[in-house]
């Protein structure tokens, strides 16, 4: 089953391809860039999405829907966005096919030309703040705390399965406020959200911080980012909380009347997370047997498999089997119960490996007559037997286990590949030797950021919120610097 996955240690890119197609997660689709999901990674990506959602609503958010089309105007109204958006926009032109002439095929027809052509959204700011004009007329009708889950069209060139796909699954959210304080308040909450979510259900370490100016989103005034570092040492933003200032409202007019009776423009916020994160879960713990997922997101979470040669040797174990089953679901446990006449315990082992479910279960004839079990875990593999008796609780401890030694697992590598460094030869040693994170003072400006990207591909991730104070020189153009940032090669 595993059998044909490269190893990570030989060719990372490849392996990570071959994993995501031969763990049932996606394929590549007959669209340039465009995936397909499968049911196995869409029910990750279902887990994720229920999750982020209720932490969404604990927080006073809602969800609604907009559009999937923008009017080409709608883009063009905030400048810098357009910029930023422009170079990958899908744009409809027509609206109606018509037969060819030789009447085999169809084609576009010339008729059908739209008056303003539309935009498939790449972002949806423009079209959510065209429509906040009419929800919001005075302080009472603020703040706007929504949320859409939708999918959204980028015209990447380069595209990988999860990490960057010309269509993507989303949520943006898109919130309106009367005070600049409550706008960055919101920002500031949803980076925590994000990085709350990567850590306790990803597995996840993660850095939060602020983008460069190079590597802000088109429109706003500041960008925080989750930064996670991925096992050949290359970094990837996970998610984006921007705090836009009063670009939008001031590009589509939204005013309020303040308490004290003035008009002023509405403060503005939006963020997201895409699909995106199925890429850094299998790229952050997965092995070269296949997949490891953190019990918080696998969708089964525990695998029983019998063993057996004589038929009243598997009736006596699916009797037991299905009890187990019943008892572990009772305390929220999703078990699969794998019967498959089809195929032999040795190949479900590798397929469950394969698919990375937590917890294995396998029940023989012995283990019928000890009343025990064999217990794997698949991220370490160890194996050992248990009794059956009271093993609900054994399994619920190690599920927590599991999920905690992933995790410090992810975080060991992290530390282990963070590197301080104070020159721009060390630097470069550094990226070209190890990898991950590097710290260095930079001198703040976009033309330093853009000279050293081009010399080592690499870019400033982000300005740690919680860096420190420390007076120093920029590596690069040794001007003074008042403290480190992250650089990274990434995704
Ligand atoms: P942005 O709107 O550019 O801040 O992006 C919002 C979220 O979508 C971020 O978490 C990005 O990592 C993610 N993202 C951006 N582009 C892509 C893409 N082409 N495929 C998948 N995810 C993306």
């Amino acid at each position: 089953m595993a059998k044909g996955l490269p190893k990570r240690s030989e060719d990372y890119s490849l392996w990570y391809n071959e994993l995501v197609k031969k763990a049932d997660l996606a394929e590549n689709s007959d669209v340039r860039g465009c995936m397909v999901i499968k049911p196995y990674g869409y029910s990750i990506w279902e887990k994720m999405q229920r999750q982020l959602d209720d932490m969404f609503k604990e927080t006073g958010h809602q969800n609604a829907y907009f559009p999937l089309f923008i009017p080409k105007s709608y883009l063009s109204k905030e400048a810098a966005h357009v910029e930023g958006f422009a170079k990958e926009c899908a744009v409809v032109t027509h609206y109606r096919l018509k037969n060819d002439e030789d009447g085999k095929g169809v084609v576009v027809d010339p008729e059908a030309k739209l008056e303003e052509e539309l935009i498939v959204r790449p972002t949806s700011e423009t079209i959510i703040w065209n429509t906040y004009k009419n929800w919001i007329q005075s302080y009472r009708d603020l703040p706007v705390l929504v949320n859409q889950w939708a999918n959204v069209v980028r015209w990447e060139m380069r595209t990988r399965l999860f990490l960057r796909t010309a269509e993507f699954l989303w949520q943006e959210g898109h919130t309106a406020h009367a005070t600049k304080e409550e706008a960055i308040k919101e920002t500031e909450q949803m980076i925590n959200i994000y990085a709350e979510f990567a850590e306790d259900f990803m597995a996840l370490p993660v850095i939060k911080g602020l983008k460069s100016e190079n590597e802000r989103f088109a429109g706003a005034v500041e960008t925080y980012c989750i930064e996670g570092l991925m096992q050949d040492g290359k970094a990837l933003q996970a998610g984006t909380s921007h705090f836009l200032g009063q670009n939008f409202a001031k590009a589509f007019d939204v005013k309020f009347a303040s308490q004290d009776g003035k008009l002023e423009h509405v403060w503005g916020t939006s963020w997201g997370v895409s699909t995106r994160l199925m890429g850094a879960l299998i790229m952050a713990h997965s092995d070269d047997e296949g997949l490891v997922l953190p019990p918080k997101l696998a969708p089964i979470q525990v695998v029983i498999v019998p063993i057996f040669k004589k038929d009243e040797e598997k009736n006596a174990i699916a009797e037991v089997a299905n009890k187990l089953k019943k008892s572990l679901k009772n305390k929220h446990i999703s078990v699969r119960f794998d019967d498959r006449d089809t195929h032999k315990p040795g190949f479900k082992f590798a397929e469950w490996e394969l698919k990375g479910v937590p917890l294995r279960i396998a029940i023989g004839p012995r283990d019928l007559e000890n009343g025990t079990v064999e217990l794997a875990r698949r991220d370490t593999k160890e194996k050992e037997t248990v009794s059956i008796e009271g093993i609900e609780s054994v399994i619920e401890t190690k599920l927590n286990e599991i999920q905690e030694s992933i995790y410090n697992n992810a975080l060991n590598f992290r530390n282990e590949k963070t590197t301080k460094v104070d020159s721009y030869e060390e630097f470069k040693k550094v990226l070209e030797e190890k990898g991950g994170f590097v710290s260095a003072h930079w001198d703040g400006t976009p033309e330093t950021e853009e000279k050293i990207k081009q010399e080592t591909k690499a870019t400033i991730r982000c300005i740690p919120l919680d860096a420190k104070e420390e007076a120093g020189k920029c590596i690069y153009s040794g001007k003074p610097s008042n403290k480190r940032v992250l650089f990274a090669k990434a995704y």
